[in-house]
């Protein structure tokens, strides 16, 4: 075991209240593109534009078209090593508050109890113009297929009155969730360990969690690539987060 993850497994033990910040990055291995690193959708298929409020309201279809086959990979896919170890962590007894910037349900998935989604998430949708909720996981199987369908084909879903659904995750120029940013400030500032993982930490305001944390805190960026956090930081790994988490897993 290198140095690094024993560090990594020492803090882990030691720790009681541990809150974590996550990215797209803990789900690339769940086969779900990131934004920012060299096969992240702002390389290939979009720019950061197709993910603007504004963008949206005169363009729906061109933002609907771009989401097509990232919904398809999303609704697709399964939680990762990393995402288990997470949870597996809550298991050991451990106070474990998840933020993350993901819309894609994984962490839920593989069991992780508390998770604030900073961003919102892709189970519901809301009219534009007369506000009417449609859920994608809810009683009405049938609606909820078709609507599914018609996301995962890249068409805009409409509403019974017409105007055009929007999925309830966060744009940039929308308000984060209340709730959930609040929820989440109060986690960092009450951990005695804060992990930031997977993420380029460069989407305020969820980039801003970890500098909340108490003096006393210790702070871990585990990340594929370098972050304008990593010199705060107590431990940086620059590595795959599914082996880093783990190899140090702890039971
Ligand atoms: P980002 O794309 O800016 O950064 C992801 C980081 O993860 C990159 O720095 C990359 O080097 C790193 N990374 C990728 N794969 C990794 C791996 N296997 N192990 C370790 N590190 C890895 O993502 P962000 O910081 O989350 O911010 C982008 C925004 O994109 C967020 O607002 C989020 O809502 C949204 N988003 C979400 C999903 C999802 O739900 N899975 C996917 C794409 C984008
Ligand atoms: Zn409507």
């Amino acid at each position: 075991m290198s140095y690094q993850i024993s560090t990594l497994k020492n803090l882990l033990v030691g720790a009681r209240h541990i809150a974590v910040l996550t990215g797209a990055g803990i789900s690339t291995e769940s086969g779900i593109p990131d934004f920012r690193s060299p096969n992240g959708l702002y390389r290939t298929v979009t720019s950061e534009e197709v993910f603007n409020i504004s963008f949206f309201n005169r363009y729906p279809e061109r933002f609907y078209q771009t989401f097509g086959p990232v919904y398809r990979s999303i609704v697709d896919a399964r939680p990762n090593a990393g995402h288990l170890a997470l949870a597996a962590l809550e298991n050991s007894g451990r106070e474990v508050t998840i933020a993350t910037q993901n819309i894609d349900n994984l962490h839920q998935k593989a069991g992780s109890r508390t998770v604030y989604e900073l961003h919102g998430s892709l189970r519901t949708l809301t009219c534009r113009d007369c506000g009417r909720l449609y859920q994608l996981d809810g009683k009405e199987a049938e609606a909820a297929r078709e609507l599914t369908d018609l996301l995962a084909a890249g068409k805009v879903p409409r509403c019974a009155c017409g105007g055009v659904l929007k999925p309830d995750i966060v744009f940039f120029g929308e308000g984060l969730p209340e709730f959930a940013l609040g929820a989440s400030v109060f986690a960092f500032e009450s951990a005695d360990l804060v992990l930031a993982l997977g993420t380029s930490l460069g989407v305020y305001p969820a980039a801003e969690l970890p500098n909340r944390r108490d003096r006393s805190a210790r702070f871990v960026i585990i990340n594929a690539e370098p972050t304008p956090q990593d010199d705060n930081a107590d431990l940086v790994i620059h590595a795959p987060l599914g082996k880093v988490l783990s190899e140090a897993a702890i039971s």
